[in-house]
């Protein structure tokens, strides 16, 4: 890839098609793949992935709020999409979008039959949200009885899945919890389908998931940071590939004396004769201030350099002291070879929010 000469974020959908691939490898041939391409793809690009992901015959997509999902129907996705996380608020214009709510609570699951008798439906497919543990969004295992009796009340709506969210698949020391997870879930499984004439899908992998729990794979599983290229463990990380690289350019140089201060605040001060990078990338980029003050860093021409002082809104500066390095050569913030793994692990945090703290200012450029 040539080098760059503003700030961009390049995707590589080749990387995509080797992690969609990976991932695949990992199930039975009868288990369908979800891809949860919420917030922007993991920050990428979610129009573009979603475009190559159906292209490869992915069987669904997940994104978390209802707009997202109208995004991507208007860029005319047709595969099927699951919201995550709607509102009642948006439940016309989810029937309006073909999207197919999680409805997680008696209050949300009455608010949707009412919308979708209103506007005629029949066996509209929603997904059945239960909670084993997480405790964020999903009905309890004593709601089933309730849920089959608002099933069989009406014809508006059909359960086209069952699903749960493992809260720890990725931790080793939390086996015992996820096991417990898994077989509460198969057993709510097993009471709702004795009640109901047909039989819903069952999900409950995430990426992690996928990697560790192979009897956890059910009917369909959920991927998200894998197709990303992130696997939560050194391991994993080997066997897939980052699909996004940040990269930018030095604006300027500084040569600074002794005692001189750097950026607002005056928050770096130099302990000798340094040279400084400028570098037009800040926090309304997705440079979080936490990385400032030497805990984050950039590469510049194969070598590191500390973010020095504070991240400023529209740029950081970089300590180059010891770099052989000009205004105008290409800085990488991560890319497949300087993770943002590891960026996140300088400033306790995690590939998934680094990704997706890249902000829609930041130009993206996709290589096929
Ligand atoms: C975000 C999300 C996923 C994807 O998780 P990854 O760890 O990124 O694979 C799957 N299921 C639900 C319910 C989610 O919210």
């Amino acid at each position: 890839m040539s080098k760059v000469q503003e700030t961009v974020l390049e995707i590589d959908l080749n990387a995509l098609t080797h992690n969609f691939e990976y991932l695949k490898s990992k199930l039975n041939s009868k288990t369908k793949f979800l891809a949860v391409v919420k917030a922007f793809a993991y920050g990428s690009d979610s129009i573009e992935i979603a475009k190559h992901l159906q292209n490869l015959n992915v069987d669904y997509f997940a994104v978390a709020y209802t707009h997202e999902g109208v995004v991507l129907r208007d860029a005319g996705i047709t595969t099927p999409i699951l919201v995550l996380h709607p509102q009642e608020v948006n439940f016309t214009t989810i029937i309006e979008h073909c999207l197919e709510p999680s409805l997680y609570s008696p209050r949300i699951l009455n608010a949707f039959i009412k919308i979708a008798n209103e506007k005629k439906q029949k066996n509209y497919p929603v997904h059945i949200k239960f909670n084993t543990g997480l405790n964020r969004l999903g009905f309890k295992q004593s709601d089933i009885d309730f849920i089959i009796s608002k099933l069989k009340s009406t014809t508006a709506i059909i359960a086209k899945s069952l699903f749960s969210h493992l809260a720890a698949s990725e931790d080793e020391n939390e086996k015992e919890f996820t096991l417990k997870q898994i077989k509460d879930f198969k057993k709510i499984a097993d009471d709702f389908e004795t009640e109901i004439a047909y039989k819903p899908w069952l999900h409950l992998s995430n990426t992690s998931g996928v990697i560790n729990y192979p009897e956890a794979h059910l009917d369909m599983v959920r991927c998200g940071i894998g197709l990303y290229g992130f696997g939560n463990s050194a391991k994993e990380n080997q066997n897939l590939k980052p699909i996004a690289a940040l990269k930018s350019v030095i604006s300027q140089i500084h040569q600074i004396e002794k005692g001189e201060t750097v950026g607002y605040n005056r928050a770096y001060i130099a302990d000798n004769f340094e040279k400084t990078a400028t570098i037009p990338i800040g926090h309304a980029d997705g440079i979080s201030r936490q990385f400032g003050n030497e805990k984050g860093f950039i590469f510049i021409n194969g070598q590191k350099a500390p973010i020095i002082g504070n991240v400023c809104m529209d740029m950081i500066m970089a300590n180059v002291t010891n770099i052989d390095c000009k205004e105008g050569d290409e800085v990488v913030i991560f890319d497949g070879k300087h993770k943002a793994s590891n960026l996140a692990a300088s400033s306790n945090t995690i590939s998934y929010e680094i990704l997706t703290a890249i902000s829609k200012r930041v130009k993206r450029v996709i290589f096929k």
